[in-house]
C-alpha cells in the first residue's frame, strides 16, 4: 500500500490484516498540529500503521476556539486537519486512518457536513477525505440508534465511508459526551448484549461497511484499578452469535476498544484475540504531553515569568520559544505511544511499501 491516508477498499484491508494478523492500532486523538505530528513520527518511529482521530471539540480547537461560528469550526477544523494529515501522512511512510471520534445526537449534524465535504472531494478525486466516522447513539434506544446509523451507512457507503457504531454503553465522559460512572452501581449497563450486535449486524452488514464499539467494561479515562472489571469474553460471545447465525467464519465483527488508556495488558491481548482491531486512547497520551512540559516549566520558572532575568540579564528567548517546550509534549507522547504499539502488537506491522 501506498504511506498516506487510507480509505474505502484499502481502509478495509488494513483492518482485515491487522485481525488476521493478530494485532490492533492505536486510535490516537488529536487537537492540533503538535500532537498530530507527535502521532506520525511516533508511527514511523515504530514502522505501525496508525489511527487518527478528532472529537468534535478537537475539530473546533483545531479550527480555533476564537472562531465565532462554534458548528462551523467542528466542520471545517476536522476538513483543514484531513487535508493537513493527509499531505504530511505520505512524508512519513506509513499508513494512517482517518478517523471522528464520539458524535451523539446533537452532533449528527456534525457528521453530516463531514459527509458533505467526503462526497466533494470523492466527486474530485476519487477518494473520501475521512476513512471513517464514528455515530455514538448508544444512551437511545437500539431502535433509533440503528434507525439513524442506517441512514448514515446508506449515505457513506456510496463514497466508501466506515461507520463506527456504538452498542452499549461506554462509562465516563469524553468532550461531554458520555455517560455518569457510578463505581457503587452494578455495572451491567457497562456490558454490551450480544443480541444487540446480531440485531447491529442484520440490520447494516449489507449496506457498507461498520464496526462496533462494543462495552465490555470499559471507561473512558484513567480510574482507580479495580473499580471496573474489563471483560473480553463479553466480545467473543457477539462474536460467536454472529458467527454462528449466519454460519460466517471467525471473528466476524470489527470490533473498537474505547477507553483503552490504562487497561490491563492481558485484557487487551484478549480483546485483540476476540477481533478488536481498534483501541482509542487519548487521556494517557494528553498527559504524556502536558507532564514533560509541567517538568519543564517547574525547572525554568524564570523563563516563564521574566524575558531577561530580572538579576543578571540573562536573555530566556530560547527558553520560552513555544517550539523548546511544546517539543518536550510531542517527545512525551512520541514515547507513550511506542508502548501502545507494543501492547497492541502492530510495531513493525506497516502495510505501506
Ligand atoms: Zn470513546
Amino acid at each position: 500500500m501506498k504511506p498516506g491516508v487510507v480509505t474505502g477498499a484499502q481502509y478495509r484491508e488494513l483492518v482485515a490484516a491487522a485481525k488476521s494478523g493478530g494485532y490492533a492500532l492505536p486510535a490516537v486523538n488529536v487537537v492540533g498540529s503538535h500532537s498530530l505530528n507527535a502521532v506520525l513520527e511516533a508511527a514511523a518511529q515504530a514502522k505501525s500503521d496508525v489511527i487518527i482521530q478528532l472529537s468534535n471539540g478537537g475539530a473546533q480547537f483545531w479550527a480555533g476556539k476564537g472562531m465565532a461560528d462554534a458548528a462551523t469550526a467542528k466542520v471545517i477544523g476536522a476538513v483543514s486537519a484531513a487535508r493537513h494529515t493527509a499531505l504530511l501522512a505520505e512524508h512519513y511512510g506509513i499508513c494512517v486512518v482517518l478517523h471522528t471520534d464520539h458524535a451523539d445526537r446533537k452532533h449528527v449534524g456534525w457528521v453530516d457536513g463531514l459527509m458533505d465535504w467526503n462526497e466533494k472531494a470523492f466527486a474530485e478525486t476519487g477518494a473520501p477525505l475521512f476513512s471513517s466516522h464514528m455515530l455514538d447513539l448508544s444512551a437511545e434506544p437500539i431502535e433509533s440508534n440503528l434507525a439513524e446509523c442506517e441512514r448514515m451507512l446508506r449515505r457513506m457507503a456510496k463514497t466508501g465511508v466506515s461507520l463506527e457504531i456504538e452498542l452499549g454503553v461506554t462509562g465516563g465522559e469524553e468532550d461531554g459526551i458520555g455517560h455518569d460512572y457510578d463505581d457503587s452501581a452494578d455495572n451491567a449497563h457497562l456490558y454490551t448484549q450480544p443480541e444487540d450486535v446480531l440485531t447491529a449486524y442484520d440490520r447494516l452488514a449489507s449496506i457498507g461497511h461498520f464496526s462496533v464499539a462494543a462495552s465490555f467494561g470499559n471507561v473512558h479515562g484513567v480510574y482507580k484499578p479495580g473499580n471496573v472489571q474489563l471483560r473480553p469474553e463479553i466480545l467473543q460471545a457477539s462474536q460467536a452469535l454472529v458467527q454462528q447465525t449466519h454460519g460466517l467464519s471467525e471473528n466476524p465483527l470489527d470490533l473498537v476498544f474505547h477507553g483503552g488508556s490504562g487497561s490491563e495488558k492481558d485484557k487487551i491481548a484478549a480483546a485483540i484475540r476476540f477481533g478488536v482491531f481498534k483501541m482509542n486512547i487519548d487521556t494517557d497520551t494528553q498527559f504524556a504531553f502536558a507532564q514533560p512540559i509541567g517538568d519543564y516549566v517547574k525547572a525554568n520558572p524564570v523563563a516563564f515569568s521574566h524575558q531577561i532575568d530580572p538579576d543578571d540579564g540573562t536573555p530566556y528567548k530560547k527558553k520560552y520559544d513555544p517550539r523548546t517546550w511544546l517539543r518536550k509534549g510531542e517527545q512525551g507522547m512520541v514515547t507513550r505511544l511506542q508502548e501502545a504499539f507494543a501492547d497492541l502488537g502492530s510495531a513493525g506491522k506497516t502495510l505501506a511499501r
